[in-house]
């Protein structure tokens, strides 16, 4: 049984495995520790992560990222439309009330929704993974921003579900991060003077800090903040702008009328403010960046900063927020731990520098694997294949939920509403709430703060119906009933009703009779021990996970998808391979093999292969099936392998003489 933590960035994603000797972060088919988070369409098959990197320029309008930007939302969310558009080039559309994209696959215009995308993202870090550690993946940590809410977290679920994978915990980057941390430091203080810790996080397109306390054997997540819409990616759009103004007086092209040519602009914005991060100038250049035209100019340092000005002025706000609700002295802040790719700019390590004054910001976490190492070490924490240091994680809850209900007409000053987990409310959390009713009753769960949930994230969480409403134990016929309601926000996030009952007690020694009145509740009665019986009440949940049945759909779906990738993929590779083969026996035959050929044989063989090779730059050849390229292959084995025998019993006599000599 493997072990998988996964950090699920926006730019790309990175991949942890446990092992007996420790955390390792893996590398993909092509040596890279990240891998792009991408999901490309193409004729013949899907391009996922690396491969949709590849052919992200010629294939651009089908190929699509900000995967975790657009998951658990919809359409008309003004974060997508004001927001998203920007960064994405295929064509957004609605998918059963969620966001996804129309593309062209398989020669068709098919639409995905945004959970299909991640499923299949997913399926590629998992059969990566899976690749790695030579066994099937099916336990994962996945790290989603704090800020995810229950509709997002959900769909990062249904979305594993699709792509065949068991999470066991979603986990907050930061969180992760805070955990690996901890868990391999041996001198934590004991619980009553522990030591505070801020971890800021600055990636691809979101900012997020969290003050964290710890203890022997333990983290507390103090305080968490946000800014969901800063990160290295408005810092490139930012010199997107300058660029293209500068381009439009210098080479009158209008780079951001044209997609392509923005698309081409922000790749090279990108690499220059990596270079700027290290260096005082730098150049840019765009090859044919549009109209045949090659732009170049350069930027240093000064000008960058002074481009960025808005973006740096945004840091300062969710870490001193973060600092605030921890309720510390800054000096109480022991240590700054810096992670996120974007957290290498200079100029935003003195932004944050500025938060905490004469504190040196430190990096010794890996900035870009801490959330991946972290959320590996929670899977394995959870996973029964591991023994991992006992650590024990209390995180918060980053938005108010509240339950609410219609009036009861025998109640009707009852208030109708409760907050349940307030903002910062240890997570996960569990509550018993108590109404009085006798009839069938609805209770809904929602934000309670709307105004502070990204975009237009609906703030809906979940609806209980109790379906019928025991009446036991009532004082008289006719009275309401204390119906008890299990409510559970639960390590990842999401909240459940988890069951209703009502209670009735009865002496411990003498139960009563089945429908027997109970007496026992009358204050004279001496304290007798009383037997507490819970009588479950029968009721549906709603939320917005996917309809189980749905769910296994798309799987089937994903299925057939992947396997059509691999018929694709094993085609290609037996196309090579029959290639490879020509060219390769063609130059043995006057070689290595010359000794062991006669004319004819030679001539015989020489002939199928051209016929093959000819029959490769046919239509035919170039797009054939799989059992037609391993039949070719195999009829010039049928030739050559008598060949390459006779040349291998060669070598082995001459080798097991060599060795006769040496001993
Ligand atoms: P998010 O956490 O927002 O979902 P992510 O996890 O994909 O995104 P990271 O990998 O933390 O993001 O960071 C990627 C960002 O960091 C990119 O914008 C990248 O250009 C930027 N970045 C990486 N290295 C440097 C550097 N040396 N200088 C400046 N920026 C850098
Ligand atoms: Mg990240």
């Amino acid at each position: 049984m493997a072990v998988v933590g996964v950090d699920f960035g926006t730019l790309a994603s990175k991949i942890g495995v446990a092992r007996h000797r420790g955390i390792d972060i893996i590398a993909n088919e092509v040596s890279n520790r990240a891998t792009p988070s991408l999901v490309a369409f193409g004729p013949k098959q899907r391009a996922i992560g690396e491969a949709a990197k590849t052919q992200e320029t010629s294939n651009f309008k089908n190929t699509i990222g900000s995967l975790k930007r657009l998951i658990g939302r919809t359409l008309n969310d003004p974060d997508v439309q004001d927001i998203e558009k920007k960064f994405i080039n295929a064509a957004l559309v609605d998918v059963q009330g969620t966001v996804g994209v129309e593309i062209n696959y398989l020669g068709e215009r098919q639409k995905f929704s945004a959970t299909q995308l991640v499923a299949m993202y997913l399926g590629r870090l998992r059969d990566t993974a899976s690749a790695e550690l030579k066994t099937t993946v099916s336990d994962i940590v996945i790290a989603v921003p704090g800020w995810f809410t229950d509709v997002q977290r959900r769909a990062i679920l249904d979305a594993a579900s699709i792509a065949n994978l068991n999470v066991l915990r979603i986990i907050n980057d930061t969180t992760a991060a805070a955990l690996g941390y901890g868990i391999t430091k041996a001198d934590l203080p004991e619980a009553d003077n522990p030591k505070h810790v801020a971890f800021i996080d600055v990636g691809h397109s979101s900012l997020s800090v969290a003050i964290v306390a710890y203890s022997k054997g333990q983290l507390i997540v103090k305080s968490t903040a946000y800014d969901r819409n800063l990160g290295g990616r408005d810092i490139d759009y930012a010199l997107v702008k300058h660029f293209a103004a500068e381009f439009k007086e210098k080479y009158k092209i209008d780079v951001l009328s044209n997609p392509k040519a923005v698309f081409r602009l922000a790749a090279a914005t990108e690499k220059l403010k990596k270079v700027l991060s290290a260096n005082a100038e730098a150049p840019i250049n765009v090859e044919s960046i549009m109209n045949d035209i090659d732009a170049s100019s350069k930027l240093t340092r000064d000008d960058l900063e002074g481009l960025i000005a808005d973006e740096l002025s945004r840091i300062v706000a969710p870490i001193q927020r973060a600092i605030d609700d921890s309720g510390l002295n800054l000096d109480e802040i022991e240590v700054v731990e810096l992670i996120g790719g974007s957290s290498r700019i200079p100029a935003v390590r003195a932004r944050i520098a500025e938060c905490f004054p004469g504190k040196t910001l430190s990096t010794t976490l890996n900035q870009d694997e801490a959330v991946a190492r972290g959320a590996t070490f929670s899977c394995a924490m959870l996973s029964p294949v591991f023994r991992v240091r006992e650590f024990s994680v209390s995180d918060i809850n980053a938005y108010p939920i509240k339950v609410q209900w219609a009036p009861v007409p025998s109640d009707p000053e009852e208030d109708t509403e409760l907050v349940v987990f307030g903002e910062g409310n240890a997570m996960p959390s569990t509550k018993i709430l108590s109404f009085y009713r006798k009839d069938p009753f609805d209770i809904e769960a929602v934000y309670a703060k709307p105004e502070n949930l990204p975009g237009g994230i609906n703030p809906w969480i979940a609806k209980f119906t109790a379906k019928e409403v025991p009446l036991l134990g009532q004082e008289n016929p006719g009275d309401a009933v204390q119906v008890k309601l299990k409510t559970r926000l639960n390590a990842n996030g999401i909240l459940g009703f988890e069951g209703a009952y009502v209670e009735t007690r009865e002496d411990k020694d003498e139960p009563a009779p089945m429908d027997g009145v109970e007496g026992g509740e009358a204050a004279a009665a001496p304290p007798k021990k009383k037997k507490i019986i819970k009588h479950e009440v029968k009721f549906v949940v709603g939320n917005s996970a996917m309809d189980k049945g749905d769910v296994e759909k798309l799987k089937e779906q994903e299925n057939s998808m992947w396997e059509n990738d691999k018929l694709v993929k094993d085609t290609e590779d037996r196309k090579n391979a029959l290639e490879e083969y020509i060219y390769d026996t063609r130059s043995k035959l006057d070689d290595r093999y010359a000794p062991f050929v006669q004319q004819p044989e030679k001539d015989a063989l020489l002939a199928l292969l051209t016929e093959q090779e000819d029959w490769l730059y046919t239509e035919e050849g170039e797009d054939a099936t799989k059992s037609t390229y391993v039949q070719r292959l195999d009829a010039c084995k049928a030739l050559g392998d008598p060949i390459y025998n006779r040349w291998r019993e060669s070598e082995d006599r001459q080798r097991s003489i060599a060795s006769l000599r040496e001993t």
